[in-house]
């Protein structure tokens, strides 16, 4: 608690698909065991570096157990802000990571073993719920951001648009956003189904939107004061424990292909008006947290919604860990290389939780 931590990042690598296989891709990406990966291709030879990597061979299981996820959910219990964000180009295995191959198939529901983190996250939160007896409050909020505008994927009717206010208290947070209790798996698995239902229908009407919005589900816990009574000689006991708040967000990001260096500031603006600028200002975010503390300049969490509602979880008191997906297949090399470049640099980034 309040010492410095660098954000965990950890890579995942999909199988080849089908397609790629049949078309025979090379493969381009080894694991090299360690926590590192190499890519290897006609005239690129790189060695990257991260807290874990997962290749095509890990199970769902290994994924949620060695990514630190479960350590993530325990320490939400405990009050801090947790986040944990998928990203990488669209195909790569984001959604799969995160919920596993049931977000796209509404009919079947998928066998558990192919649950993904967030499913498993919600089994490990309500076991410990029920162990620690019913002293959690749950609560859940699920909100796309498409084109620079925060929608509730969980209030019904169309999409509204809703506004990102601060304030001294609370941060940055989003004006009338429904939140829903719930207190079973069943309950907040069909919550995330509904919200990623009305994502995906409207990016039948809307075009590939699905990889153009990022998709924030954030878990409120509130550990109400436990009224136990001291234990002999105890002094003040644990009836003088404050009642806690954390909160556990999964952040499904847009695709980040198209998405050029955050280099020269002129390019990021014009890209960032045309394409997709919270992911650019994530990477700008990113970068200058990157910076060893005595050097960082202003911070400018301000440039989108994403890094506005990210602020807390990147910037200050809030534990991060981010799963970058990417692709074996020679032909997302360029891709490949780009999340790998922008995944190592968030390593660098620290935090004081
Ligand atoms: P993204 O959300 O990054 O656009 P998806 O999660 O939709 O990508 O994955 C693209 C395709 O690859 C899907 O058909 C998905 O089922 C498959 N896929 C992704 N990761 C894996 C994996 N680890 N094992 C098996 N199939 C995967
Ligand atoms: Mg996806």
């Amino acid at each position: 608690e309040g010492r410095e931590t660098r954000l965990r990042v950890v890579l995942r690598v999909r199988p080849l698909t089908c397609t790629e296989a049949r078309r025979g891709d090379q493969q381009v990406v080894h694991s090299l065991g360690d926590g590192a990966v190499h890519v290897s291709a006609a005239r690129h030879d790189a060695t990257f570096g991260f807290s874990a990597v997962f290749d095509a061979g890990a199970s769902q299981e290994a994924v949620f157990e060695g990514s630190g996820m479960r350590q993530l959910v325990e320490l939400a219990i405990d009050g801090f802000s947790c986040t944990v964000f998928a990203f990488g180009q669209t195909g790569s295995g984001k959604t799969y990571t995160l919920m596993g191959p049931l977000a796209q198939s509404e009919t079947q529901p998928a066998s558990p073993a192919l649950l993904g983190l967030m499913q498993r996250s919600f089994t490990c939160l309500l076991e410990q719920s029920r162990s620690r007896g019913s002293d959690l409050a749950l609560s859940a909020s699920y909100l796309e951001i498409y084109n620079e505008q925060v929608r509730d994927l969980l209030s019904p009717g169309p999409p509204r648009a809703l506004p990102l206010r601060w304030s001294k208290t609370r941060g940055f947070y989003v004006e009338n956003q429904l939140s829903v209790e719930f207190e079973s798996l069943e309950a907040i698995v069909s919550l995330l189904l509904q919200g990623s239902q009305r994502r995906r229908t409207s990016a039948h009407a809307l075009n590939r939107h699905s990889s153009r919005s990022h998709a924030l589900l954030t878990i409120r816990i509130r550990s109400r004061a436990v009224s136990a009574h001291p234990a002999p000689g105890e002094g003040w006991g644990a009836s003088a424990c404050p009642s806690k708040q954390g909160t556990l967000c999964f952040v499904d990001l847009a695709g980040s292909e198209r998405v050029k260096e955050t280099g020269s500031s002129g390019e990021l603006s014009v890209e960032a008006n045309s394409i997709n600028r919270s992911l650019l200002a994530l990477g700008h975010c990113i970068s200058l947290l990157a910076k060893p503390r005595g050097k960082r300049t202003h911070i400018p969490y301000r440039d989108s919604k994403l890094t506005r509602l990210l602020a807390r979880s990147l910037g200050g008191s809030g534990i991060t860990l981010m799963v970058a997906c990417i692709s074996p297949s020679s032909r997302c090399l360029s891709e490949t290389l780009s999340t790998l470049h922008y995944a190592s640099r968030a390593r660098r980034v620290t935090a004081r939780p």
